[in-house]
């Protein structure tokens, strides 16, 4: 790595050298110190001016190295992670030359230097996701390219490097944390459903953000649930609470696919349960390209507790809405599971929450368990449950403390990076495909769990077996009983097994 020469004043603060970072970079042009002609080619332009994108700075080290600096969340130095930016103006003498397959000669050197975070996937293999005009599918870097160190140029911050071999002169090259999914994809995606006139799927603004985005509320369900007065036993999903988290509308688009096809399992769980599900909660930090926080630098996953209708509401919107569904005595909300994505470990997994109440506490664990069976990439022994107190602002343990003892909440991890397949050491890295086979599976995993609690006991569509090399522990006891136990709604629900029966493994 060539020499740096240190222009940026030491500030000592821990935000590593963002001190001159106000935004992102616009088409900037990076110039050779001294060189005052018009650029010419191979002179690289940044640019990060889009939606979603993120790249606050760029400092040229040689011709062929250049520091990159991570614009903070927006009111919120903290959090730098996400990046996602442009260069184009490759020059030829840039372009990889290739001796042969394994000699190619690697021309540019990109250091992310200013991370907010010490622990990264960069470890374990991760790479930065890739595409150019010519090339727009995104694909992830080969990991032999990239490198993650702890740097003594840059105040010890950890630095992700990676090498680069441009090869096409006419080409912009996109390079992303992650698979970007924005804002404007997710409200095309959200069209392009409307416009099927589908039955059973419902769209309404439940509110809007401090930028007046949209907040979609979906409801994806048999349209007999919802005549007036008709008994509702309610699925809440969340995701993209955290803008960065972008694996999380992967999974959540997965689960809607599922619910809304004719599937046998979908239609089943259509006809027995109303899925609610605000699939972006934080759609400014989305479009502005921020990791974690809100246009106003809020982390909106620590507001539960008390939202502001004017500095979170988004956040106020979904909890109205919950609890306005908890006092109506003709709804059970059953599950709430909001989605997120995880940078430092592998597979899927969940968090839930810790109960007194042992048997509870063991119920929880049952749809963890079932998704388990269901997903390869979905690992039960990385599920874990907590109250620590620094996650009491988070939707999974606020609603976890308002809910009744029958209604599960989970936050649902998903890895930024791959998936170890059990009985395997090979780490999978995810697609987007996978990612939303996650979300597939999820879904019909409700159809497992209610044959457990026998709701849909009747039902005679074929259970998913993805993992054949990995039975379920234990048959699937039809219980027989009322179809619906609780018609008081609160309160006196029956557990969903019968946790004395041997045959349940948990
Ligand atoms: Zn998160």
């Amino acid at each position: 790595m060539a020499e740096r020469i240190q222009t940026a004043p030491e500030a000592g603060s821990d935000m590593g050298n963002d001190d001159a970072i106000g935004g992102n970079v616009s088409k900037y042009i990076v110039l050779p110190a001294g060189y005052c002609g018009l650029p010419k080619k191979g002179h690289l332009i940044f640019d990060a001016c889009f939606e979603s994108g993120n790249l606050g700075r760029v400092d040229q080290v040689s011709e062929f190295e250049y520091d990159l600096f991570i614009r903070p969340d927006t009111c919120n130095p903290r959090f730098r992670v996400w990046f996602n930016f442009t260069v184009e103006n490759v020059k030829e003498s840039q372009v990889r030359k290739i001796v042969d397959t394994f000699n190619v000669v690697l021309r540019v050197i990109f250091n992310i230097v200013n991370f907010s975070k010490t622990k990264s996937l960069y470890r374990d293999g991760m790479a930065p996701m890739v595409k150019s005009t010519s090339r727009p599918k995104w694909q992830r870097l080969p990991p032999k390219n990239v490198y993650y160190y702890r740097c003594p140029d840059h105040r010890k911050n950890y630095v992700m490097s990676f090498a680069f071999c441009f090869d096409r002169e006419e080409d912009t090259y996109q390079f992303a944390y992650c698979y970007p999914y924005t804002y404007t994809r997710f409200q095309h995606y959200l069209d392009s459903l409307q416009k099927r006139n589908m039955d059973y799927f419902f769209r309404e603004q439940l509110g809007q953000s401090v930028q007046q985005r949209k907040l979609d509320l979906l409801t994806i369900t048999s349209p007999d649930n919802l005549r007036k007065g008709a008994e509702q036993k309610v699925i809440f999903i969340t995701g993209r609470v955290h803008p960065g988290e972008t694996p999380s509308s992967f999974v959540c688009q997965g689960i809607i696919d599922f619910l809304i096809s004719q599937h046998p399992i979908a239609r089943v769980l259509r006809e027995h349960l109303v899925f609610k599900i605000a699939p972006m909660l934080n759609p400014d930090g989305v479009y502005l390209g921020n990791y974690r926080c809100s246009l106003m630098g809020f982390d909106l996953n620590r507001h539960w507790l008390d939202p502001s209708p004017w500095a979170h509401p988004t956040l106020h919107g979904v909890k109205q809405l919950i609890v306005q569904m908890y006092n109506d005595p003709k709804t059970s909300l059953e599950f709430y599971i909001d989605i997120h994505a995880h940078s430092t470990m592998m597979n899927g997994f969940m968090y839930g929450n810790i109960f007194e109440d042992e048997e509870r506490f063991q119920r929880q664990a049952i749809f963890p368990k079932l998704l388990c069976q269901n997903a390869e990439d979905f690992s039960y022994s990385s599920t874990s449950f907590n109250r620590d107190a620094v996650k009491a602002g988070t939707g999974r343990r606020f609603l976890g403390g308002l809910l009744d003892h029958t209604s599960y909440c989970y936050t649902l991890e998903v890895s930024f990076y791959s998936y170890i397949i059990g009985g395997t050491t090979a780490a999978v890295p995810y697609t987007e495909e996978a990612y939303m086979k996650l979300g597939q599976n999820v879904a019909r995993t409700f159809l497992d769990y209610y044959r457990l609690n026998s709701m849909v006991e009747k039902v005679t569509v074929p259970m998913p077996r993805l993992r054949k090399e990995n039975p379920p522990p234990y048959k699937y006891p039809l219980l027989r009983g009322p179809a619906s136990n609780y018609p008081n709604g609160k309160g006196n629900k029956k557990s969903p097994v019968n946790h004395k029966d041997p045959s349940n493994s948990f």
